[in-house]
């Protein structure tokens, strides 16, 4: 495959979008696809109009966390129809099925601008990308091409994890992407019957953060075992649990993007 410059295709594609949010991790497993979908979901609970492209092309996660009303891959004026759950458009490399993962790093990029461009988006206010984890070269050129707005940046409260947030905040910075907000996830464990919280990974890092970079959105979201369940059941936290205190957390995620 020869290289494309794929930035003006990209802008092109987007015309109808109005905001990119990268949401980004440094490692993977840190819950960056459970905070990707539901932050859109919070988004499109508050009247927005959203697409969620999974950009994870190692572990494409959205066909497990949000089954679509159908799963079949149509056209639309002469592009891949999005897939659609609750009113939000999805699409993955899980929904169109390519043998992406044996591919290398500057095929990825070019992959993954070709399937968000030949996309019909249409009209957006949101469009959330659930970047592949991590702030090597793919990411690096993804995030110049993409036209991002901003980016939210997932973690975890191990000490190693202040490390890794600085990484991606570095990352986006490279490509004048502004940060917008830092999620802890897992960040502490509520006992469900003394409402006492326990923080299990240490007490997190956030207030360095903001000292240090001056960021201002920090979240926690608990360890929440039906957050689990439900993402493995494909309906997304923030739709079925919509008045749980987790689910308003990210309803306030929501507000600062
Ligand atoms: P990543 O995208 O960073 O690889 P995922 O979002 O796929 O991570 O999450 C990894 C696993 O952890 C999933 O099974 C998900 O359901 C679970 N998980 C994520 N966040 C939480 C949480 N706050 N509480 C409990 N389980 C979580």
């Amino acid at each position: 495959m020869t290289a494309v410059d794929v930035s003006t295709t990209v802008n092109g594609a987007l015309k109808g979008v109005r905001s990119v949010i990268a949401v980004a991790s440094c490692k993977g497993g840190v819950g960056k696809s459970t905070t990707a979908v539901n932050l859109a979901y919070a988004l499109s609970k508050a009247g927005a109009r959203v697409g969620i492209m999974d950009a994870d092309i190692y572990g494409p996660s959205l066909p497990t966390m949000v089954v679509p009303e159908s799963d079949m891959v149509e056209f639309e004026e002469g592009l891949i129809k999005p897939l659609r759950y609750e009113g939000v458009k999805l699409m993955s490399f899980g929904y169109v099925n390519s043998d992406s993962a044996i591919m290398r790093g500057p095929m990825i990029a070019n992959m993954l601008s070709q399937l968000l461009t030949t996309t019909n988006w249409g009209e957006l206010d949101y469009l959330i990308i659930d970047m592949p984890p991590g702030t090597g070269d793919v990411q690096l050129t993804l995030s110049q091409n993409l036209n991002i707005t901003a980016a939210v940046i997932v973690t975890t409260p191990q000490k190693l994890s202040f490390v890794d947030v600085v990484k991606g905040l570095d990352m986006f910075m490279k490509v004048n992407v502004p940060s917008i907000a830092v999620v802890e996830n897992m960040s502490y464990f509520e006992a469900p019957d003394t409402k006492i919280k326990h923080y299990i990974f240490g007490s997190g890092y956030t207030q360095r953060l903001k000292n240090q970079f001056g960021i201002q959105n920090s979240f926690g979201i608990p360890i929440e075992t039906d957050l689990a369940e439900k993402c493995d059941a494909g309906v997304p936290f923030v739709v079925s649990e919509p008045d749980s205190e987790t689910s308003l957390i990210y309803d306030d995620i929501a507000k600062s993007v």
